[in-house]
């Protein structure tokens, strides 16, 4: 008899040990509907980059000048200018220019101070090779203009948490008008000059 008893009260404890971690797995899931879903149907799918993105660098040949700033400044001397002394122009010429995906941190200290403004950051991110030496990127490598999310037609481009509207967290289905969170920068000028304006007419009532 009592090991009957025993027997029952084991498996009624099992049956509520089972019972209560069939409970804790749901209330994990049904915690994770409550979320955003984050999830992105890449490449059908991709996420617009933020707009001081800092992807590839975009290289101009013609306005370089051989200065070798984006060298000096660039933390660990990466891009590489190969130039040549034209005697009779009395200035230098370049010969090939050339940045390393593979190593540069993109930091953007290059495309900060070239004086003729020749580099920009893109918001192009898919860098990935093979083989690393494919991402040592020549003159006309760097010259390719930048893939953009938005203009592929084969894309669904998505809005970045930054872009959403205010209170939206799901980045599918959005309106095409709805508007991102924040400030638009003009709207920013815009309240810029309302404030200067407003400054200089009290400054000037001051001085009468
Ligand atoms: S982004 Fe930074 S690490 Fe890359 S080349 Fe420019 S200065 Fe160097
Ligand atoms: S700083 Fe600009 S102009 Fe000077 S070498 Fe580099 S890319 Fe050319």
């Amino acid at each position: 008899m009592l090991k009957f008893l025993k027997q029952v009260t084991d498996y009624t404890k099992g049956a509520v040990d089972a019972a209560r971690f069939i409970g804790q797995g749901l209330s994990v899931t049904f915690d994770h509907m409550q979320r955003r879903p984050v999830t992105v149907q890449y490449p059908y799918e991709k996420l617009i980059p933020s707009e001081r993105y800092r992807g590839r660098i975009h290289f101009e040949f013609d306005k370089c000048i051989s200065c070798e700033v984006c060298v000096r400044v660039c933390p660990i001397n990466l891009p590489v200018v190969d130039w040549e002394f034209n005697k009779e122009a009395k200035k230098k010429k370049l010969k090939h220019y050339s940045i390393d995906f593979g190593v540069c941190i993109f930091c953007g200290n290059c495309v900060e101070y070239c004086p003729t403004n020749c580099l920009s950051m893109t918001e192009e991110y898919e860098l990935a090779a093979y083989d690393r030496h494919e991402l040592n990127y020549d003159n006309v490598a760097l010259g390719r203009l930048p893939y953009k999310v938005t203009q592929d037609p084969m894309v669904t481009p998505l809005r970045e948490l930054a872009y959403l509207p205010k209170g939206v967290m799901n980045p599918h289905d959005l309106p095409e008008g709805a508007r991102r969170a924040g400030k638009l920068p003009e709207e920013i000028l815009d309240e810029m000059k309302e404030t200067q304006d407003g400054e200089s007419e009290a400054a000037s009532a001051n001085a009468k």
